[in-house]
């Protein structure tokens, strides 16, 4: 017999396995079925790897010059792939990257509020589309409507999924068939391939660009309207600035040229900010170089669309806010049944809406990303060194621990130029690459993401939320 088929023969059968003490606790996960297939996958691998001639090591143990198998292997091998099964593939982590708007990691964390919102909206029934007064059915979206259309100071308002079908939806309705006005400065790409022209395209509308990258001026514009023109639009650079020689045309502007031609006039602003700087003080002396929806609605324009997981802190949607006529028309798109918002977004929309008409000069500090947004370098400087002595208590002396100054980031396409000062804790291991380290927090029961320079691990506390502090040391305590 020759070695490869003595180690095949020594795999176990499916139903050992099944009916051994070792794999017993695997059943109050799944169905016996569910973990007999997975005893087979795993058995299927060990022969592979005996075919190969790989790993034997992994999976065998030598004993009076044999080899025999590894139960032990086997069971936490069994183990692994039920657990991949059954747990879910999405997955809490700690963000400690200092971006605070970290599309990859879901944007914004909800507050308490929308949380509890949500729970109760979804554990049971809800008047998603049921007026409670009437007793019949109404429309999912007038529970946040009258609420966003007073903060914006709107005549109205229309909530979808997220803002890129907002603005989808929006020029399809206002614009399709004809031709919409847009400076060449703001055809932007927001991440995930969201480009104006694309959009623009596939709403039906033809767009027609007007100036110069970085010079647009409001003759332009108005040189190029036809009686083809349906739309003027104004897209928020969102994640870049033209800086230097530069000069575009205020909505302010474009809402008299629209006035003149008779040519409504629509904001695509992205970041969803409605807080200005009376009610959301930045610490430090830094200044948001960002517009609100109400200033451009002050300002005339007709609609204003922007993301509710963005700068307003919630979770994913997409808000359009305007005069009335218009919202309703959008409403009434077929494209918008496609396009819903879902009850659980919903509520926790709706319930952040009504942090911001409750508390309009304390709200930024019941919002997780506004809360993160205006730390100020004092506060961050006391949770970085609270973090470093926690590290201090469960890491060997093979990590270096300090800490040191760097920069935080807005993330989510917002704000590309603001700098957040920030104190980092930096990890720098003795025996791993800072890369090695970073992996193994990622493996960790709750993954920890963060960034690396100088071959150190950077652990931002601006965006460590209190509640992930335990998790944050557990995965530095189990490191191997
Ligand atoms: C972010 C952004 C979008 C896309 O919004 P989503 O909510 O991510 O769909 C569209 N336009 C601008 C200007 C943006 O900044």
């Amino acid at each position: 017999m020759t070695e490869q088929s003595r180690l095949l023969r020594q795999i176990p059968a499916v139903d050992d396995l099944l009916n051994s003490q070792g794999v017993s606790a695997l059943f109050e996960l799944a169905e016996r079925s569910v973990v007999s297939d997975c005893i087979g996958t795993v058995l299927q691998r060990v022969r592979e790897f005996i075919l190969a001639g790989q790993d034997i090591g992994n999976w065998f143990i030598e004993a009076d010059g044999e080899q025999l198998i590894r139960e032990d292997a086997l069971y936490s091998a069994i183990s692994c792939k039920v657990k991949e099964v059954v747990s879910p593939s999405l997955r809490r982590v700690v963000n400690a990257t200092g971006v605070i708007i970290h599309t990859n990691l879901g944007r914004s964390a909800l507050p308490k509020a929308a949380l509890d919102a949500v729970v109760k909206a979804a554990s049971g029934y809800c008047n998603l589309e049921y007026d409670l007064v009437e007793g019949k059915r109404s429309k999912r979206h007038e529970h946040i409507a009258s609420s966003i259309a007073a903060i914006c100071g709107a005549e109205d308002a229309f909530v979808v999924n997220n803002n890129a079908a907002a603005v989808l939806v929006s020029l399809n309705t206002l614009a399709k068939g004809g031709e919409v006005i847009v400076s060449r400065g703001e055809l932007v790409e927001i991440g995930g391939s969201f480009r104006m022209p694309d959009v623009m395209e596939a709403s039906g509308a033809v767009l027609r660009e007007v100036g110069s990258t970085n010079k647009t001026k409001l003759s332009d514009y108005e040189s190029a309207i036809t009686d083809r023109t349906t739309l003027l639009l104004k897209v928020h650079t969102s994640n870049y600035r033209i800086v230097g020689f530069t000069q575009d045309v205020s909505v302010k502007e474009l809402v008299e040229l629209g006035a003149k031609y008779n040519i409504p006039v629509m904001v695509d602003l992205g970041s969803g900010l409605l807080l200005d700087e009376n009610c959301l003080p930045m610490p430090d002396g830094l200044v948001m170089d960002e517009h609100i929806a109400r200033d451009f609605i002050r300002d005339g324009a007709d609609i204003v669309a922007f993301s509710a997981d963005k700068l307003l802190g919630s979770s994913q949607a997409g808000i359009v806010v305007g005069k009335s006529d218009m919202v309703r028309a959008i409403a009434k798109n077929p494209l918008s049944r496609a396009i819903r918002i879902d009850k659980l977004s919903l509520a926790a929309l709706d319930a952040t809406l009504r942090l911001y008409l409750a508390w309009p000069t304390k709200s930024y500090q019941m919002i997780p990303t506004l809360a993160m947004l205006t730390k100020s370098l004092n506060e961050i400087s006391i949770e970085a060194e609270e973090i470093r002595s926690r590290l201090a208590s469960v890491v060997s002396k093979e990590f270096g621990l300090g800490v040191e100054p760097g920069y935080s980031k807005v993330g989510g396409g917002t704000l590309p130029l603001l700098d957040l000062p920030t104190v980092l804790v930096a990890v720098s291991p003795k025996t791993i690459s800072a890369d090695a380290l970073s992996k193994m927090l990622r493996s960790a029961e709750v993954p920890v993401i963060c960034r690396i320079a100088d071959d150190m691990v950077l652990l931002d506390p601006r965006t460590i939320l209190d509640d992930d502090l335990d998790a944050l040391v557990e995965a530095f305590r189990n490191l191997t």
